[in-house]
């Protein structure tokens, strides 16, 4: 018998208004995927589907539907169920990442073990997870740094006419490691001018600060850079690396872009053979679709994980971040639970 699909929308809300440079919304609606066996063990999974990746939540429950016609009757048959998927529908990767995550987590529950363990990973090896702070006035941007006293890596969002007196105001709250991520909202001349700015300030990281198309352009601001530069935008799934190479100096994987576990997983043998660094990113969404991305970390270099962290409520417990670091469940497959 194949598996049956239930879907079920989630409305999370945020603790603060999370704003980037593209703009905030009052809430993200995701979709709880669960995919039931015969036994009626359930495998979870979400999908975190947002309108710049052309999805919304309702898009990602048609496109689920349609993926509802071909489910396998075995969870283990991982790598042809999520080509036919493919296959049948392209796009839809948000919808496709839940899917694949339910399977994952029902394979794991099938054999016993986590699915971290599946992949013979050590959960000891994950690196710690940043936390984010959204845009904000100055003072509202410190306030949420003093708020989130217990992580010890932040990542800071810029993108904006503001970002120097930003970045001074929350230099001047903290000693903790800082990253930053301007979401596309700079030129390579404002990028180049910012260099220098983000060296006085002791700035480790910088993700995307230039539109998805001007790899051209990431490569002018590598060869001046002192600091690793991060592709996300420019990067949604294994075929992007390879014009990325020697443009950047790694990329960041979210299941919402990628389409799969499985594919998160060729994007960083990719990365690798390109001798690039891999970071781990998510979406607002709860601990179902954080836990299925946390189970590869500990074969990441940079961990930012905080989407159900920056939520009022979470409906479920999996993976977390307390205290900037990874724990990864110990239950079999994705190890989660209703809160
Ligand atoms: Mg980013």
């Amino acid at each position: 018998m194949p598996l049956r699909l239930e879907t079920e929308i989630l409305t999370l809300k945020t603790r603060h208004p999370f704003v980037i440079a593209r703009g905030s919304q009052p809430e993200y609606r995701t979709v709880w995927v669960r995919l039931v066996d015969d036994d009626g063990v359930e495998g979870w999974g979400e999908a975190a589907s947002t309108r710049y990746y052309g999805e919304t939540a309702d898009s990602a429950l048609a496109a689920l539907r349609m993926y509802g016609e071909q489910l396998p009757g075995d969870p283990l048959d991982l790598e042809r169920t999520e080509a036919a998927w493919k296959a049948q529908l392209g796009g839809n990767a948000s919808a496709r990442a839940a899917l694949s995550a339910a399977l994952h987590d029902l394979a794991g529950k099938r054999l016993g073990v986590p699915v971290y363990r599946l992949w013979g990973l050590d959960a000891s090896a994950a690196p710690r997870s940043t936390f984010t702070i959204g845009l904000g006035t100055a003072e509202q941007m410190r306030s949420k740094v003093r708020e989130a006293a217990e992580y010890p890596i932040l990542k800071i969002k810029l993108g904006t006419d503001r970002d120097v007196e930003l970045l001074e105001a929350i230099r001047s709250e903290t000693d903790r490691e800082l990253r930053v991520d301007a979401n596309c909202g700079w030129s390579v001349k404002q990028a180049i001018a910012m260099l220098p700015v983000l060296e006085e300030f002791k700035v480790t990281v910088l993700e995307q600060p230039l539109v998805p198309n001007d790899i051209e352009g990431l490569g002018l601001i590598r060869q001046r850079a002192s600091i690793p530069l991060i592709a996300d935008e420019s990067c949604l799934t294994a075929a992007d690396i390879g014009r990325l190479a020697g443009k950047v100096d790694g990329i960041n994987i979210k299941l919402a872009k990628c389409g799969s576990l499985r594919e998160a997983i060729r994007m960083i043998a990719a990365a690798r053979a390109l001798n690039m660094m891999v970071m781990v990113g998510c979406m607002i969404e709860s601990s179902i679709g954080i836990t299925a991305a946390a189970h590869f970390t500990p074969l990441v270099d940079i961990v930012d994980l905080d989407g159900a962290a920056l939520l009022a409520e979470d409906p479920f417990n999996g993976a977390s971040i307390a205290g900037g670091q990874v724990r990864l469940p110990e239950g079999p497959g994705l190890g989660l639970t209703r809160r």
